[in-house]
């Protein structure tokens, strides 16, 4: 048995740690957890290039209290220590034996997914322990390791008779902390971090009804039974969640699927799936998704997570994804996104800006394609996502940039169009005396209906924009394309719509109408319509082939003088 002092500048480094390095105290298990993993990861490195000549197997990670003992353990099956290497990794603080191992390994093992960094998740422990011990036999053929320390820079380190290869890590808690012996505390604590980390971890036990064999011995209870009840490890995690995969792995039920394992309390289904996939400049995996949006902007519970190597680090993701897309849910993976020791704050600075506008461009780009494969799905999803769309073209100039090749305007008759598009579909139409395009757009179908069938009537256009933010798109819009101008439907501008060939064909003589006329009246000699050579008033054509009903309705209009049946001429622009 050796003893010595835990290298340390500062003599006292516990209290600071316990006080303030770690903000919440229940990231212990997180950091306990990890360093399982990492352990577990960095064997399965070792065997894979023929390093450690051992069986690596199936190992898992089990979590286990023990209430009236008051310690909780965690045991993993990965590499181990030997005392030499705990003297090196544990008791000099702040020395990162995982950053050690990627450095070493820097070629092989960079997409190993190894989680430790800064040195000191281990010391965390400390935080609810009032002595933690380490029990660990290194896969090397070498005698285990009993590490003890109670919290003080003191410690001791003897021989253990610990047979099998792995790690335990012994919390005694203590009595300031004695909640983190309960089992439903423990299971929310793994639920919340360790969901998707990528080896086993087990947490007690549960039943399990699988099919009884012909003629099996079965305990009395399930002796009439089809089923029989057996005991089998309760696994806590998924370790290989679906943004790990390949996009061309996964069909669009693998998507929702994985929606309702992040989710289990939502039950509507997400519009659309963005998979991001990225190493360089930097590492980012994840998925996001569009929920439907129902126009208020409430403060949402299932916010998008943000993972490193499949460790749960926070659901505050401002700053790494653009504001305007902290509405969607999902998951971000970035073993690259600067983080603080306790990971609890991101450290900004230029990487996470780069993130963040890949971001925005992977997003746009998926819309766009999304669009362009299957356009009717998009247009019918379309009103449930806008307001997010609507609100990223004002706040990111990138995703502006973009949008133009998805971004839709629904007309009152629910066509869907691009902006170019529609300026194409009135561009023969809806001028007005400057040569400026105007878009017709009404707010509210049913209060509006009569300025709308009257615009109709006369072949406009009448868009339904209706979103909260809609004037600001409709100013920036009317900024960005100098020859387009956006009126209500029930301002009195509409009057002032021309269409652009009224001053030729009004150049008409009486002799010319009247062939025209004879002409057009043979051609169409079906009695249901009336051609009608004479311009309604000003603004409107100058020959029109009508269906009576629908002319008396013209002719009713124009004799209004402009104000229409409806008395538009007094509504305010908005
Ligand atoms: P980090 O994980 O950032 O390297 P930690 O303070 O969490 O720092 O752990 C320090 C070192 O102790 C690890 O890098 C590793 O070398 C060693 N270690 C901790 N836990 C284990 C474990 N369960 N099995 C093997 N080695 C471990
Ligand atoms: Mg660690």
């Amino acid at each position: 048995m050796t003893t010595g002092k835990i290298n340390v500048s500062v003599e006292n480094i516990f209290p600071l740690i316990k006080k303030f390095l770690y903000s919440d105290h229940e990231i212990f298990l997180r950091e306990l957890v990890s360093n399982a993993t990492d352990a577990t990861l960095k064997l399965k490195h070792l065997t894979n290039i023929g390093e450690a000549k051992v069986e690596y197997g199936n190992p898992i990670i089990e979590v286990k209290i023990d209430k009236e003992g008051k310690k909780l353990h965690i045991i993993d099956q990965g590499l181990g220590m030997t005392a030499e290497e705990v003297e090196k990794y544990i008791n000099q603080v702040a020395f990162s034996g995982a950053e050690e191992f990627l450095e070493k390994y820097k070629d092989s093992a960079k997409d190993s997914g190894i989680i430790g960094h800064f040195g000191l998740g281990f010391y965390s422990a400390f935080m609810v322990a009032e002595k933690v011990e380490i029990i660990t036999k290194s896969f090397k053929d070498e005698p285990a390791a009993h590490w003890t320390c109670d919290g003080s820079p003191e410690f001791t380190l003897e021989a253990s008779d610990k047979t099998s290869r792995g790690t335990e890590i012994v919390l005694h808690i203590a009595e300031d902390s004695l909640e983190f012996l309960e089992e439903g505390k423990i299971a929310g604590l793994l639920e919340k971090y360790n969901k998707f980390m990528p080896v086993p971890i087990k947490f007690g036990t549960r039943t399990e009804k699988i099919e009884q064999k012909k003629g099996e011995e079965v305990a009395p209870e399930d002796k009439d039974e089809t089923f029989k009840t057996v005991e089998v490890d309760n696994i806590i995690n998924n370790p290989n969640p679906a943004w790990t995969k390949q996009p061309t792995e996964l069909s669009d039920e693998d998507y929702k699927s994985f929606y309702r394992e992040l989710y289990p309390n939502q039950f509507e289904e997400p519009l659309f799936n963005i998979h991001l996939n990225v190493d360089y400049p930097f590492n980012l995996t994840g998925i996001l998704y569009f929920p439907k949006m129902t126009g208020d902007l409430q403060i949402q519970k299932d916010k998008i997570q943000l993972y490193q190597n499949q460790v749960y680090v926070t659901d505050n993701v401002e700053g790494i994804v653009p504001e305007f897309l902290t509405m969607l849910k999902g998951v971000i993976d970035s073993p690259d996104i600067p983080l603080n020791v306790s990971r609890s704050y991101l450290q900004a600075d230029g990487a996470v800006k780069k993130i963040s506008n890949y971001i925005t461009r992977k997003v746009a780009d998926k819309l766009k394609s999304l669009f362009t494969e299957n356009r009717e799905d998009f247009e019918k999803k379309w009103n449930d996502v806008k307001i997010v769309l609507e609100y990223g073209m004002l706040s990111e100039p990138k995703f502006y940039e973009k949008a133009g090749a998805f971004t839709l305007y629904p007309t009152v008759d629910d066509q869907y169009f691009t902006l170019d598009e529609l300026k194409e579909k009135i561009k023969d139409n809806q001028t007005d005396k400057d040569g400026k395009l105007v878009v017709l757009y009404a707010s509210n179908k049913d209060a509006q209906h009569g300025y709308i069938a009257e615009a109709k009537a006369k072949g406009y256009e009448v868009l339904i924009l209706d979103s909260p933010i809609i004037s600001h798109l409709i100013q920036k819009l009317e900024a960005d394309n100098e020859n387009l101008t956006f009126t209500r439907v029930d301002s009195d501008h509409i009057n002032n719509l021309i269409k652009k060939d009224e001053e030729t064909i009004s150049k008409l003589s009486d002799d010319e109408k009247e062939k025209l006329k004879t002409e057009l009246e043979t051609i169409i000699s079906d009695k249901k319509y009336s051609v009608q050579l004479e311009a309604l008033d000003s603004q409107s054509a100058p020959f029109s082939i009508t269906q009576p009903e629908f002319l008396r309705r013209m002719k009713e209009m124009s004799q209004t003088g402009g104000g229409g049946m409806f008395g538009m001429g007094n509504m305010p622009e908005m």
